[in-house]
């Protein structure tokens, strides 16, 4: 299924680098690389390296808290370095209603331009 806990992703071939992508950070924990279908100026993604079960925000019960304060801590740097200084947008889209197409939980950074809001 779709939403299969276990079920690997395109995501984690770009971590193990099987497939290319255009990443701008990565550390022991955290990776972030641009979205290849942007929807900004700048649009790029932080992702857990080690999933470790998480691949939606509403299943992450216990124990994720450090990691998911690291993708909003790294979401904010990188932001920063690409030049974001006048406000960006993250989104989790997380299950079927938030339309999750890859189910590896993953930040969106978007900006470059005025967004609108509420979004579609
Ligand atoms: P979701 O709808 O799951 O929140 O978003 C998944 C995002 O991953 C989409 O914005 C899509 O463009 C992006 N994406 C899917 N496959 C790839 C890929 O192979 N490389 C990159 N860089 N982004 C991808």
């Amino acid at each position: 299924a779709a939403a299969d806990q276990g079920a690997p992703t395109i995501f984690d071939k770009i971590i193990s680098k099987q497939i290319p992508a255009n990443i701008i950070y990565e550390d022991d924990t955290a990776l972030a690389f641009r979205d290849i279908n942007p929807q900004a100026p700048v649009h790029f993604l932080v992702i857990p390296k080690h999933r470790n079960g998480l691949t939606q925000l509403s299943k992450s019960n216990e124990g994720h808290e450090q990691l998911l304060g690291h993708l909003l801590v790294v979401a904010s740097k990188v932001a920063l370095q690409e030049g974001l200084s006048d406000g960006f947008r993250v989104v989790i889209n997380d299950g079927v209603n938030g339309c999750q197409s890859v189910y590896h939980l993953h930040l969106h950074i978007l900006g470059g331009r005025q967004l609108t809001w509420p979004p579609g």
